[in-house]
């Protein structure tokens, strides 16, 4: 039998120690804000040692640099997994976060596909729920900016050799970020090389792990020196579109009869399952109003779309810039051109409405709960 520090830790477990006044830095201006530069007072850490039973206590500390045995998992084998998600200040001046469930299921399927224990959600939601409330003053007084909450979870066992790490700490630290596009071109401009591949087959594409990332670099650098903003990443033969940059992708079309359909990759492991995705998918559903798709799509199908007339919008989404239009592919020396911010009323704003306005407290909603 488990005993309950095998299962998981406990938010009744855990306590704070707050910063000396003096200690507090100054708030940043959020509008000229870089992504994920500037970080809040606290942050939320809790260990696992097996040795010791398990999960220890959360505790919210002061934040501060971590010491590592030189040897540790993370730093030679990547054994480590993170979350993105934000907390949003509505227009009523209450803090929301945005389907926190989902982020922590998808967590723990990180963390067991890496060896690392798993923990009850609901504790850690609550732990989240705290730190944000001791740094709540750090959430942005605006609807063009939000908090951006990162919980991280590193193998730190201080032993060289390929296996599961016996002890772990998880963490999550916080910072306030400004909207994501404020003074640039909000449509984004694509790479599609299909000699670059994110995921496969039996891989780890579905799952939030850092290993994911890194690699990706080369690529996006490529994207850059061509002029051109984010990566498409293509998979097969038939180079199937999959993600682009960080976000799932989706494409509104008509089909051959006229019919309106938005059709987004499936759940194969090739894709990691988007919060974002996931509510678009299911508010599309409720709207009722196009055919809703999770398929393969492949680039001959785009380009035949477009040369047909046929196709409508392409955007990402991620809980960064919820959606986020694209206006060209370059693939294999060619530019298509995307239509997608050229529609009197899109599809991708009005999703980006309804999401915001949830987040922001315009609509009471069960996704959006208060902190
Ligand atoms: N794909 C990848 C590779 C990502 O890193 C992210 C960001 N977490 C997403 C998609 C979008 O996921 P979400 O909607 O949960 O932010």
């Amino acid at each position: 039998d488990e005993t309950d520090s095998e299962i998981t830790f406990r938010f009744k477990d855990l306590t704070t120690t707050l910063c000396n006044p003096d200690q507090l830095r100054a708030k940043p201006d959020v509008a000229d804000l870089k992504f994920g530069h500037v970080f809040t007072d606290h942050m939320m850490k809790v260990f696992y040692h097996k040795k010791l039973g398990g999960w220890q206590k959360p505790v919210i500390i002061p934040f501060e640099n971590i010491s590592l045995h030189p040897a540790a998992k993370v730093l030679h084998y990547a054994v480590e997994l993170f979350e993105g998600m934000k907390a949003y200040r509505g227009v009523d001046d209450k803090v929301r976060l945005f389907r926190p469930d989902l982020n922590m299921k998808r967590m723990n399927r990180s963390a067991q596909s890496s060896g690392l224990p798993t923990f009850q959600e609901e504790e850690m939601i609550e732990c989240i729920k705290r730190l944000i409330q001791v740094d709540e003053e750090w959430v942005p007084h605006s609807e063009a900016s939000s908090l951006y909450i990162r919980p991280t979870f590193i193998g730190i066992d201080g032993t060289l050799g390929v296996h599961q790490s016996d002890s772990a700490l998880l963490y999550t630290i916080l910072c306030p970020v400004g909207g994501y596009f404020e003074g640039t071109k909000e449509s984004v401009s694509l790479l599609a090389d299909p000699s670059y591949v994110r995921a496969w087959p039996g891989g780890s594409g579905d799952k939030k792990v850092g290993s994911n990332y890194g690699p990706t670099i080369r690529a996006q650098k490529k994207a850059n020196q061509k002029g051109l903003q984010q990566v498409l990443w293509l998979y097969g033969p038939d180079h199937q579109i999959t993600e682009v940059g960080t976000m799932n992708i989706f494409l509104f079309y008509k089909d051959e009869f006229g019919v309106k359909r938005l059709a987004t990759p499936p759940l194969t492991g090739l894709i990691l399952p988007g919060v974002i995705r996931q509510s678009i998918l299911q508010l599309c559903e409720q709207w009722g109003e196009f055919v809703i798709e999770q398929r393969t799509i492949t680039m001959a199908e785009v380009i035949n779309l477009q040369l047909s007339d046929r196709l409508l919008e392409m955007f990402g989404s991620g809980t960064a810039a919820i959606v986020s239009p694209i206006s060209s592919i370059e693939y294999l020396g060619q530019t298509i051109q995307i239509p997608t911010t050229e529609h009197q009323n899109p599809l991708y704003r009005r999703v980006r409405e309804e999401l915001k306005a949830i987040q922001y407290g315009h609509i009471d909603h069960p996704w959006a709960p208060k902190i």
